[in-house]
């Protein structure tokens, strides 16, 4: 991973790689100013020669894959990738427990009457989970602009880009083997026959699905996306060259073309297909595109279907930083594919509870009301140096810290507990977030 380079006076610089970085520090000319992600500071003025930096997004209900690219004119270079883990299912499910022992305690006041339903919400409303996953994201890429002079942000927006599709100008197009559009074309089709044939719906038992049009090409009908199906290779090498109306006429007694029957009567018939719930996702996505737009950096979209386009072009397996990475046009050949990915998982930082409640709702004992102990914070990064005894040896992680004084250390192989805090060494504060490096394709 690069490494983050700010200037004497705190201003980003570009990012420089680990072996100059680690130059830079033993010859005492710059000092660490951040350990995740790690940043160092240099001591003496220097020129701020920059070259282009995109930031690229693929924004995902609990991950969202970050990639930092240097766009040179020959070829792209990813520097950092990231891996933001969002929280908003623990949120959810936190609401709707605190929401649950609201009312139960309501209704034991069944006497007292109801207010007058005054409740209202914000233009823009989003529920808070969702709410929570633009802001950790928007977060993220403020933090990434105060280390490095991004200079371009590309993200993600929709899954299929319905305009192109229903575009006259790309209808009449004839499209061509392997291109994006037609790729677009057929996942789009995908997932909205969800995967299977539209005229026997797997009866055949076909595992190959084709594009199929409705009205053929032989009798002069487009390849506009509303002529289009999927259909397996068993439905469509029987229909061949035939009209909808001419095939259901060829259709025998057999159990599959009783289905076909009734499929392509409802087609006949003018079904529409839709797409499954991809206004919810939208919904969050746009928001997402105006709250980057406000960043003052140009912003361009690309969609899921093209990023997956560019996945298999360029033969990378699927992480979220590498969909981020894949994100938008590409032309270029892309290097450092391979390097780690940081994941940056969202922790919280505490709660307000001052009690845990048992099963039914009543107070179990009471929380600390005090978040510092001896200096330190559950969530803060330590260094726990134990010279004699069980626990033996330098620890290094997340600290949970207890009033007593005697720690726990999340360690990458597992953790320590009880360690005297006396023992502890700050390294970094809690931001709200864990950082650990992940090596593997996971998910
Ligand atoms: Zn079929």
């Amino acid at each position: 991973m690069a490494v983050f380079v700010l200037s004497k006076n705190k201003k980003p610089l570009m990012p420089c790689s680990e072996k100059r970085a680690r130059l830079l520090l033993s010859k005492k000319q710059a000092v660490v100013h951040k350990t995740y992600p790690f940043t160092i500071r240099l001591k003496k003025q220097t020129g701020n020669a920059t070259q282009p930096l995109q930031l690229k997004i693929d924004p995902g209900s609990r991950y969202t894959g970050v990639a930092l690219v240097m766009d040179l004119p020959t070829l792209m270079r990813a520097l950092c990738l990231f891996e933001l883990q969002h929280r908003g299912h623990q949120i959810s499910e936190a609401l709707t427990q605190r929401r649950a022992f609201r009312r139960r305690r309501r209704n034991q006041l069944r006497y007292r009457p109801a207010r007058f339903d005054n409740r209202t919400r914000k233009d823009g409303w989003l529920p808070p989970s969702v709410q929570h996953r633009l802001d950790t994201t928007l977060a993220l890429v403020q933090k990434l602009k105060r280390l490095c002079p991004v200079s371009a942000i590309v993200f993600e927006r929709v899954k299929f880009d319905m305009q192109k599709m229903l575009n006259p100008d790309i209808q009449g197009v004839e499209y061509q083997q392997g291109t994006l559009f037609q790729y677009e074309v057929r996942e789009y089709l995908l997932e909205r026959h969800q995967r299977t044939c539209a005229y026997c719906a797997g009866e055949s038992l076909d595992p190959i699905l084709e594009v199929e049009h409705k009205h053929p090409r032989a009798q002069g009908g487009t390849n506009s996306i509303h002529n289009l199906v999927i259909a397996c290779r068993t439905c469509n090498q029987a229909k061949g060259s035939l009209t909808l109306s001419e095939f259901l006429s060829t259709l025998k007694n057999t159990k599959l073309d009783k289905v076909r029957k009734v499929k392509i009567t409802q087609i006949l018939a003018g079904k529409v297909f839709r797409l499954k719930d991809a206004g919810a996702v939208n919904a969050c996505r746009n928001q997402l595109g105006r709250d980057l737009a406000s960043q003052q950096l140009p912003v361009s979209t690309g969609t899921g279907a093209q990023t997956k386009y560019n996945r298999m072009r360029y033969q990378l397996p699927k992480t979220h930083a590498l969909d981020a990475l894949m994100t938008g046009e590409l032309t270029k050949p892309v290097e450092g594919w391979s390097r780690p990915t940081l994941v940056v998982k969202a922790m919280g930082r505490g709660c307000y509870q001052r009690t845990r409640l048992d099963q039914y709702g009543f107070p179990r004992g009471y929380l600390q009301r005090k978040k510092t102990y001896f200096g330190f914070q559950t969530g803060d990064l330590v260094i726990s140096t134990v010279t004699k005894g069980k626990k033996q040896g330098i620890h290094v992680g997340r600290v949970a810290v207890r009033d007593s004084g005697y720690f726990n250390v999340q360690t990458k192989t597992g953790g320590v507990q009880g360690v005297s805090y006396k023992t502890c060494q700050i390294i970094q504060r809690n931001t709200g977030y864990h950082y650990y490096f992940n090596s593997k394709v996971a998910h």
